[in-house]
């Protein structure tokens, strides 16, 4: 009987560190097939073919954030993916800035140019769940071979107080963005509890702000040490430095990644991805 016992319980074993495996973002929109690790099985996975990923920030960045204090956020979180540690060497994926984004769009032009934008949306938030989310990732890519074109992060201050600082944390930037930069290089939500990709947050501390073994592998897997590519941080189309083609009225002439999405005819697929649900605790591991 204590054989029987023991093969049982590592069973279980087996089953929860299965379990805490990551997941990648593919291809497949909807209601995809998905795995024991709830990892969506169906169409391409994504990944960024170059060694470097350029983003900028919204020039406007917050009314209740400024531009520095955001940029010195965002590098933190940026430096926090950039060239991980892999079992084999280093990942092969880093993060480059880029000038600050003139014009408060998140947008993909098929045609360029183009900015892998992180902005702030202070006063509305136009996506479901407006008073449950904090952030929303969109990210463009090709449907056939998986490969990212574009990524862009809207953080929602609209509806929730995003803080800086260590103490009298609300709902931590840095924590946040750190999880949505996760999406931004083609993770998709993790059961692992521990994970900066699960896919809850607890309001109040700063705990995301890490990344964590089953992150790290994640990136590892996508972007593994010695991948044959070069560094190429100009987004798609060139690096969009004004607003618009006349520069005029803002950058209400461009498409819509969500415009994409819905056109059949397009080769280009977009993955809204996250949305960490502000009320729900976060679990650690065997709490389930
Ligand atoms: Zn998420």
């Amino acid at each position: 009987m204590r054989l029987a016992s023991l093969t049982v319980a590592a069973l279980l074993l087996a089953q929860a560190e299965s379990a805490a495996a990551f997941c990648r973002s593919t291809s497949c929109v909807g209601d995809c097939e998905r795995d024991f690790d709830g990892c969506k099985v169906e169409g391409a996975p994504l990944y960024w073919p170059s060694l470097c990923v350029g983003f900028a920030l919204d020039a406007q960045a917050s009314e209740h954030i400024t531009l520095d204090v955001a940029r010195e956020v965002v590098r933190r979180s940026a430096t926090t993916w950039s060239s991980l540690e892999c079992p084999k060497g280093e990942a092969t994926l880093a993060f480059v800035e880029t000038e600050p984004l003139p014009c408060h769009v998140a947008e993909f032009l098929p045609d360029g140019p183009n900015v892998n934008a992180i902005l702030f949306q202070d006063t509305q938030w136009s996506y479901k769940s407006a008073d449950n989310s904090l952030a929303k990732t969109t990210v463009t890519y090709d449907k056939t071979s998986g490969e990212i074109f574009d990524a862009d992060i809207e953080l929602n201050h609209a509806y929730n107080e995003l803080t800086v600082g260590d103490e009298e944390v609300v709902y931590d930037l840095e924590s946040i963005v750190t999880h949505e930069l996760g999406h931004f290089l083609g993770l998709d939500h993790s059961l692992d509890f521990d994970a900066t990709m699960n896919a809850s947050y607890n309001p109040g501390t700063i705990e995301l702000r890490t990344v964590e073994q089953d992150d790290v592998a994640g990136v590892c897997a996508i972007y593994p040490p010695g991948r044959a590519a070069t560094c190429a941080p100009t987004p798609r189309g060139g690096l969009a430095e004004r607003c618009g083609p006349d520069d005029e009225g803002g950058c209400s002439v461009a498409r819509s990644a969500a415009e994409l999405d819905v056109a059949p005819s397009v080769l280009f697929g977009v993955v809204a991805a996250c949305a960490i649900a502000r009320w729900r605790l976060r679990r650690r591991r065997g709490s389930r």
